[in-house]
């Protein structure tokens, strides 16, 4: 189908992100043309192109946004939807912008999108509509290193990244950064440790993060920390599946887990790994035996006995419609854009508390950044040092033992003395952004009596970013 009517701007997630950067703007003392410079989306690339199909040609419609070059490069992922448009992906592009600041990760937003299902073309078709769309990006100088950088996101993952990175190195030969044009690469293609679940990690991080101040949870009648808190996700994707495990791991019983197809629910708690297993197996998490019952309509599944929700699927997931009938009393966004304004509104009105989206999922962002300086510096994390760090530290260990007379066990020994890995040093880097920026957030919150911690985490972004335009200037 390619018929103009596609195009047509059928939803307002863009009108969505600007009302919340409006209303959080009022906190600000910023010039209102400056305001108007950091809300706008400043190059939105709508561009069509044929593949062969069968015996004929399919039109295929995709989209690139470059929300802000306040920082350069501009990054963000790319979606392949059959529901994307043009507004949804200005509205992500504008949330990266935001997102990359709340973590200080120094890019512009940006975002790309495709609309297609992925389910309904051949892996070959697959990959020549991506290599076709990395080309256009390349024409329009939509994609580069030190440019533009995509990403992973919702229907796509390291094998588009692969082809992606491909494409580029082959048509810009020579160019020693080239890997550097995109993240969430393999590792065996200059990717990075600790990637893949870098989104989950962080959406983890940060409900731990919420969960730990007493005060607040003291004002939502829950006792601190994860262990035993009941946690429903919806959507057992990248972010879904690594978010559920990893609360899982911090001692959550996830109750529920919803998808495409429905919605299961066990009180006593479901083996994440187990689901996910059993889906991959018969394409369906419906028919799970740990489950106590089953929801053939998905949305159901959200509004089940819970403390914690995770919506990690798609926008628009939470709205006024289904907002008074959700039982729990945080919601984590782990997906872009969840919750409607109104359906905020609603929610905080019950008395609860949204860990807004582009502070949660910017774990992804955070380890793309390590990934690019990767790529950029042409060394694996803790390749020089390693060694040196264990020379130290068995210097250390050494002395300890000399002045106390104690000595430890071959196996403490190893621990103490053992170098960091890339990925002990990516999930430490990813662990210090999370946690620095949520107490970052709430200290807005608290000292500007700020509403909601999204209006807060807005406050944040745009007073950096402004920064940074007031620094530049304005040239000519
Ligand atoms: P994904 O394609 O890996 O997984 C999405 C999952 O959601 C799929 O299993 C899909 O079947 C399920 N789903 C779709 N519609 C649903 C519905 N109505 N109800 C229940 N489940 C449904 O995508 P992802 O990468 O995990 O992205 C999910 C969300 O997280 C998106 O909003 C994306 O923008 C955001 N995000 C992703 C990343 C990343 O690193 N992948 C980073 C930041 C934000």
């Amino acid at each position: 189908m390619s018929d103009n009517s596609i195009l047509a701007q059928d939803t307002h997630f863009f009108g969505d992100v600007c009302k919340n950067f409006d209303y959080a703007a009022k906190f600000t003392k910023h010039d209102a043309g400056l305001l108007d410079q950091i809300r706008s989306c400043n190059s939105v690339y709508r561009f069509r192109f044929p593949i062969r199909r069968g015996n004929g040609f399919e039109v295929i419609d995709a989209w690139r946004v470059e929300h802000s070059h306040h920082q350069s490069p501009t990054k963000g992922g790319i979606r392949y939807s059959e529901f994307v448009n043009e507004d949804e992906v200005m509205a992500l592009a504008a949330l990266m912008t935001y997102k990359c600041a709340i973590v200080n990760v120094p890019f512009g937003g940006a975002k790309g999108g495709i609309r297609i299902n992925p389910k309904n073309y051949s892996v070959q078709e697959l990959e020549n509509i991506t290599r076709r769309y990395t080309v256009e990006l390349i024409k329009k100088n939509f994609i580069g290193p030190s440019i533009d950088v995509p990403a992973p996101d919702y229907g796509t993952g390291e094998r588009e990244m692969s082809w992606i990175a491909d494409t580029y190195a082959t048509m810009n030969p020579g160019q020693l950064d080239a890997m550097g044009s995109v993240t969430g690469k393999p590792i065996a293609l200059h990717g990075i440790q600790g990637r893949r679940e870098a989104t989950g990690r962080g959406v983890a991080i940060a409900i731990r993060e919420c969960v730990g101040v007493a005060e607040d949870m003291q004002k939502l009648g829950l006792p601190t920390g994860i262990a035993g808190k009941r946690i429903i996700v919806q959507g057992l994707g990248n972010v879904g599946f690594y978010t559920a495990k990893f609360l899982q791991e911090y001692g959550g019983i996830i109750v529920g887990i919803c998808e495409f197809e429905g919605a299961i629910y066990n009180a006593d708690g479901l083996d994440v790994e187990a689901v996910f297993q059993h889906r991959k197996a018969i394409g369906s998490i419906l028919g799970y035996a740990g489950a106590k019952q089953e929801f053939k309509n998905s949305g159901e599944g959200l509004e089940q006995p819970c403390d914690i929700l995770v919506p990690a699927a798609l926008e628009n997931q939470i709205t006024a419609e289904n907002a008074g009938r959700i039982q729990a009393k945080i919601i984590a966004e782990g997906a872009n854009g969840p919750t409607t304004p109104e359906a905020e509104a609603i929610f905080y009105a019950k008395g609860g508390i949204i860990i807004p989206d582009m502070y949660a999922n910017a774990g992804g962002v955070t380890v793309s950044y390590f990934e690019w300086l990767k790529n950029l510096s042409h060394v694996a994390f803790g390749r020089i040092n390693r060694r040196f760090e264990e020379n130290n530290n068995l210097n250390l260990v050494n002395m300890i033992e000399g002045i106390t007379g104690i000595s430890l066990t071959p196996t403490q020994r190893a621990t103490i003395v053992k170098g960091s890995s890339e990925l002990e040093l990516v999930n430490s880097g990813l662990e210090d952004t999370m946690i620095r920026s949520y107490h970052e957030i709430r200290e807005t919150y608290k000292l500007e009596k700020i509403d909601t911690l999204r209006t807060a985490a807005f406050v944040g972004a745009i007073n950096k970013i402004a920064v940074s335009y007031q620094n530049l200037g304005v040239w000519p």
